[in-house]
């Protein structure tokens, strides 16, 4: 979306491949609809259906192929089994994980809880909600006896793995951490496609985009390219047809319809409510858009980013100023002036980020 701004405002140039080259080079990408999923029978409802099995086992006659998990561990998210309500740290009340070793640890802190029990319910089973790459390389193992099964992530025994050759093997990663593998992948799933595409973040679509092509170039161009796990239709049809600068388009149109970046340019200010409700008047005479200051969200209780100014009280409020991007330098200067004007009469500091990736 940055890279269709710059081409939007004349700074940059689309460049295509003739529709030939491109044909022969780009893998097929294949996104099973609720009327293939059904004709598998109940294997259609599991997260690696009967067709992507299919798919895996073709592939393996020839080398390597790739299954991409968005997340790493082995279930990275369980709930009661009972009431299906998340299970918390009774300590931080951190997301728990369970461990192949069936240990259940806090994701935040790290403490283990050996006996859990829900405190909805009462019941003290839990089950998985998030499957990772250690038990979708457990499952795949036992489903293709004798195929080599490697991991590769952060979180792995191995860590992030570069290359792996041209024999068969099963290649078991996370998003980022694909091995190259000698003559491409022979097939390539892309597992948990909502879980990637459809978080309410700004901007996941896109980032979902990305993290699919990656892995889709690592396959050979007669492989296939199978998207799983009921992924954002938009993107998932952009993938299909290879048309990422039309997603582009349409994401940026989009985001110009909202005042949102890269269509325009926006500031996230944390800090006190006083000082924030000064500047923001002051933006508002200066003809700049604003929203806030409303009480800063606790994403879950984590850290609130905005606590990392030294020596300041944690900001309670956040605010955005926005300005089109024919006055983005002109709301960079408003900003740096208001800075530096506080820092003189040393008022407490105002936490200022300039078209920040995550906007609240
Ligand atoms: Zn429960
Ligand atoms: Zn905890």
């Amino acid at each position: 979306m940055e890279a269709q701004a710059y081409i939007e405002q004349g700074w940059a140039t689309d460049l295509h491949a003739p529709r030939e080259t491109m044909r022969a080079a780009v893998a097929r990408v294949q996104v099973p609809g609720t009327p293939e999923l059904e004709a598998e029978g109940p294997s259609g409802a599991a997260r690696i259906p009967s067709l992507a099995h299919r798919a895996l086992r073709e592939a393996l006659q020839h080398g390597p192929a790739l299954v991409q998990v968005p997340r790493g561990g082995y279930a990275p998210l369980v709930a009661c089994a009972r009431c299906r309500a998340v299970a918390r740290c009774p300590v931080c009340s951190g997301p728990l994980a369970l461990g192949r070793d069936g240990a259940v640890t806090c994701r935040w802190c790290g403490r283990n809880t050996a006996n859990w029990s829900c405190p909805e319910c009462g019941h003290t089973r839990l089950r998985m909600v998030q499957v990772g790459t250690t038990r979708t390389a457990e499952e795949l193992g036992r489903a293709f006896p004798g195929v080599p099964v490697v991991a590769s992530g952060a979180r792995e025994d191995h860590g992030v793995i570069a290359g792996v050759d041209a024999r068969p093997r099963l290649v078991i990663a996370t998003p980022g951490a694909e091995p190259v593998a000698d003559g491409g992948y022979w097939a390539v799933l892309l597992l948990d496609g909502a879980a990637l595409s459809s978080r309410p973040d700004l901007g996941a679509a896109s980032e979902a985009m990305r993290q699919w092509t990656n892995a889709a170039v690592l396959a050979h161009p007669d492989a296939p390219i199978v998207l799983l796990g009921r992924p954002h239709p938009v993107a998932a049809q952009a993938l299909v047809r290879w048309d990422h600068a039309g997603f582009a388009r349409r994401e940026l149109a989009e985001r110009a319809q909202l005042h949102l970046p890269p269509a325009w340019r926006a500031a996230r200010l944390d800090g006190p409510r006083l000082r924030l409700e000064d500047l923001f008047e002051q933006a508002r005479a200066a003809g700049f858009e604003v929203l806030g200051p409303v009480a800063t969200p606790q994403h879950g209780g984590s850290a609130v980013p905005g606590a990392a100014v030294p020596g300041a009280q944690p900001p309670s409020m956040r605010g955005l100023i926005r300005a089109p991007l024919t006055r983005g330098r002109e709301l960079a200067a408003f900003l740096q002036l208001q800075v530096r004007e506080a820092s003189v009469h040393r008022e407490e500091p105002v936490r200022v980020e300039l078209d920040p990736t995550v906007l609240w």
